[in-house]
């Protein structure tokens, strides 16, 4: 990721939750668990991904299929490292 929104939304829920008094138990925090990992030359990156479904004939557990996202889906910064470089650059 090239920008904060993960951390700063997962911080700004907690926030909202534990004012919320939703929850009988203490909250300790809320994490994103739409993220994934992307190898980008010898590091790896976080990036958000929406899971696709695959549904097989004969089969009632449906096995996911992460697709990455190449944009923040809150921001719309690029995700890629080299196309951020360039974003700042130009
Ligand atoms: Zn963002």
């Amino acid at each position: 990721m090239n920008c904060d929104c993960i951390s700063e939304i997962e911080q700004r829920v907690t926030q909202k939750i534990k004012e919320s008094g939703d929850f009988k138990k203490p909250v300790k925090g809320a994490r994103m668990k739409e993220l994934g990992f992307v190898l980008s030359g010898s590091t790896f990156t976080t990036r958000t991904v929406t899971n696709l479904e695959v549904e097989l004939e004969g089969q009632k557990k449906k096995p996911l299929i992460p697709m990455t996202h190449n944009y923040c889906p809150f921001c719309g910064v690029s995700q890629r490292p080299e196309k951020a470089a360039e974003e700042k650059e130009s």
